[in-house]
């Protein structure tokens, strides 16, 4: 089968979020089950440039506004899958991945090229599968050119969901010169009197997905819905949840080349060193005896920093270090610095995307990975703290709920420790609940064993949208 996987964030090449951890390690994943399939993104100024193959594909005709621009295509295999990077300077050469005022027309010129790109390969595909609101425009256009354009008769859509929040919502007085101001695409795109290029991939789309069958619930709700819990009700019958895996080729500490010693389930003392390394790289005092609670996020309401603001001196009088490590918003950026400059012996952030290692690193050496998000899609960072004996504790919300089963001292079951209620003296209670078990060594490391076995690797959660792609190749 003919797969395209479009993405406007795949690691190895660009990465702010979960979304590219996904987009680069399903394609690799369907590879494996012997799939055609490929990954297509723009041409960031961030790519490492060494990531691409010398081989490059000159003059795709781009129909763009009243003319056509002719882009180059770049290749790469860095993802263990063909990777096409889409070059158009004047949108992608820019000092950040997003956040700028004409990103929709920078992901509507993504979408046309990446048409246009299998069309001048003549390479058919039998899936279009769109990722979020950039891949909302090539989802719609799929649909407009199948009536008219042989070439995409055959080809069907999935748009995979991973966070409702993010609608890429614009002037709708832009739809004409997009391309999409007459009926029935005009009515797809609007919501709330804005154009939505989510809403309209969610229309077009012949199926959906989300990264969590909690969360694919959690959606049709107007709490989580974000304004569209109507839409994902309507389509419900057309609604897949398909929790995400983890990549082991690149998250596994037998092997992970990021951090001070490698350990396994069977030998933890590796993890010891990386505890220390991790002390000192933070600047730190060397005790690794006192534990250390670590979070690595986006910095933004979603995940839960209100609630660790308020607890910020309850979580030192637990006597735990507390590492911390995010970009986003300014108000969560100064309460760092300022928990940091009042403890500094004891609180270590880095404020900022720091890229692949350090975030290995936290993984290593850590004890315990808070995620006290208010929503979470499917979230990684549970997971890939529980391959690294680093003991999650997570609020009981989509993907966080689904994967994080809360220790049971009576069974010896559970991998973290999990709360209900978003507040913070939920949290707090938590925190205490670990802490004690983490006084327990014997304990300590059967919780920690239960996570290291768990298995989360890609090859089920492939094996799923293969069924899907499958299905809809049918229709
Ligand atoms: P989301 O997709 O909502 O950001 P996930 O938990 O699914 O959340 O994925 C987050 C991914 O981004 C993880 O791989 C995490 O290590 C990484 N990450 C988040 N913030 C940073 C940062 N400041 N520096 C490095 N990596 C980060």
């Amino acid at each position: 089968m003919r797969i395209a996987i479009l993405s406007s964030e795949v690691v190895p090449f660009a990465k702010t979020g979960g979304l590219a951890d996904i987009a680069g390690a399903l394609p690799k994943a369907l590879r494996q089950k012997d799939q055609g399939a490929v990954v297509v993104l723009p041409l960031y100024q961030q790519v490492k440039r060494e990531l691409l193959s010398d081989v490059v594909i000159e003059d795709v005709p781009v129909p763009w506004r009243d003319g056509v621009r002719p882009t180059r295509v770049w290749q790469s295999e860095a993802a263990g899958a063909p990777a096409y990077l889409i070059d158009a300077p004047e949108f992608f050469s820019r000092p950040s991945i997003y956040g700028y005022q004409d990103d929709h027309a920078r992901y509507a010129f993504f979408s046309r090229a990446v048409l246009a790109l299998f069309k001048h390969l003549e390479w058919q595909p039998d899936i279009l599968h769109g990722n979020d609101w950039p891949c909302g425009f090539a989802t719609v256009e799929v649909r407009q050119r199948r009536g008219h354009d042989p070439f995409f008769q055959k080809t069907r859509s999935l748009f995979s969901l991973h966070n409702a929040a993010y609608q890429g919502a614009f002037d709708p007085g832009d739809l004409w010169w997009l391309g999409f101001g007459e009926q029935p695409e005009r009515d797809d795109f609007m919501l709330n009197g804005m154009a939505s290029a989510l809403k309209a991939g969610l229309v077009a789309a012949d199926a959906l997905s989300t990264v969590s069958r909690r969360y694919a619930e959690e959606i049709q709700t107007p709490e989580q819905g974000y304004g569209l819990d109507w839409l994902f009700r309507a389509r419900r019958d057309r609604l897949a949840g398909i929790t995400n895996g983890v990549d082991y080729d690149l998250w596994n500490p037998e092997t992970d080349p990021h951090i001070a010693a490698n350990f396994t389930a069977k030998d933890l003392s590796g993890k010891r060193e990386c505890k220390i390394d991790l002390l000192r790289r933070f600047g730190l005092p060397e005790e690794p005896e006192r534990p250390i609670i670590a979070i690595i996020s986006r910095l933004v309401a979603q995940k839960g920093y209100d609630l660790i603001r308020q607890l910020a001196n309850e979580i030192l009088q637990t006597g735990s270090f507390f590492i911390a490590l995010g970009a986003g918003a300014q108000e969560y950026e100064d309460f760092l610095q300022s928990w940091h400059d009042s403890a500094p012996n004891r609180v270590g952030i880095y404020k900022g995307y720091a890229g692949e290692p350090l975030a290995h690193q936290i993984e290593a050496g850590a004890d315990i990975f808070l995620m006290p998000s208010h929503y979470e899609p499917c979230g990684l960072n549970q997971m890939y703290s529980m391959r690294y004996a680093t003991v999650p504790i997570v609020r009981a919300t989509g993907g966080l709920d689904d994967t994080v089963q809360n220790y049971d001292r009576a069974t010896g079951a559970g991998n973290g420790f999990k709360f209900e209620p978003y507040n913070a003296g939920a949290l707090l209670e938590k925190i205490r609940e670990a802490l004690y078990f983490y006084a327990v060594p014997r304990e300590w490391a059967r919780i920690q064993a239960n996570g290291m076995l768990v298995d989360n690797s890609w090859s089920a959660a492939a094996s799923k949208y293969v069924e899907l792609y499958h299905e809809l190749s049918k229709l």
